[in-house]
């Protein structure tokens, strides 16, 4: 199943697409079903065999086309970020990959959708940098998961773009959260493609594209800590709960390393997409 949150012109709801439509599944489910994802993640197995239910019957819904898409989950009680973890990126860099992840968070506040615009002042930042990225969507309160169970614990997967202010996570004394995290950094979505429609989260073609043009081209089979390794690495410590969101990484591509380096400019139109979950834009606007 493909989830969405839309608003069709009644504020956010929680929608399931259904060909070109998208289907309102507190109204379909007679609001046995909630209407945002975060409550819905949190019903686990119960909601998702409502839902699928309910995607099994054609023919419903209305157009997507005439609907805003917004962040598929605004709420999560956490975003976990992990650096540095594709080989190409590493090689880019000229760097070993790490022997443990590298974590770092990026606040909910940072989330926004499809077509909202990715904004900073110049006075905070001039360096402000693309970053592609495959996110998973936790399903469950996991605690202890092991890579085995990992699995388990995952609702689905999303497109996490990790915009970047350079000049601030890494010249400015080493700020990875503010430089990761100032509002609007964190473009989320279009869709969450639950886990049964992803047969291999590890072989999955992934692009972003300034202006149209391929910056990033890479494949997350270049990951170098897998996903149920995360899943294990994080919860020996770290309780997720239904809706936190776990980045994976970037592949090489990155504006900062590019020989010379360049970054997003006012008027800039951003892509990300990934293979299998859709591909979502965004404006840049730089406020003087
Ligand atoms: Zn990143």
């Amino acid at each position: 199943m493909k989830l969405v949150t839309y608003d069709g012109g009644q504020g956010p709801r929680l929608g399931l697409l259904s060909g070109d439509n998208v289907v309102d599944l507190a109204d379909a489910s007679n609001n046995a079903l909630p209407s945002d994802m975060r409550s819905f993640l949190e019903m686990g197995e119960v909601g998702m065999e409502q839902a699928r239910a309910i995607a099994a019957t054609p023919g419903q819904g209305q157009p997507i086309a005439g609907v805003r898409v917004l962040a598929p989950i605004s709420n999560p009680s956490k975003i976990v970020a992990i650096g540095l973890n594709y080989m190409d990126h590493c090689r880019e860099q000229g760097i070993q990959p790490p022997k443990r992840p590298t974590t770092f968070t990026k606040f909910p506040s940072s989330i926004i959708g499809p077509g909202d615009e990715i904004r900073w002042n110049s006075e905070l930042t001039e360096k402000v940098d693309w970053e592609v990225e495959l996110a998973v969507v936790i399903g469950k309160e996991a605690r202890n998961v092991s890579a085995a169970n990992a699995f388990d614990v995952i609702a689905g997967y999303t497109i996490c773009h990790d915009v970047s202010a350079r000049d601030l996570q890494l010249e400015k004394g080493d700020q990875w959260i503010v430089g990761k995290s100032l509002d609007t950094f964190c473009p989320l979505g279009p869709v969450i493609v639950t886990k049964d429609e992803i047969a291999d989260p590890h072989d999955l073609g992934l692009r972003c594209l300034v202006n149209g043009k391929a910056v990033q081209d890479s494949n997350t089979k270049e990951l170098i800590f897998n996903i149920p390794y995360l899943i294990e690495y994080l919860t020996k410590g770290i309780t997720l709960l239904p809706g936190d969101v776990i980045t994976t990484g970037t592949p090489d591509g990155v504006g900062a390393f590019l020989k010379p380096p360049v970054f997003l400019n006012d008027g800039d139109e951003v892509t990300v997409e990934i293979d299998g979950i859709g591909a979502m834009t965004n404006l840049c606007v730089e406020e003087k």
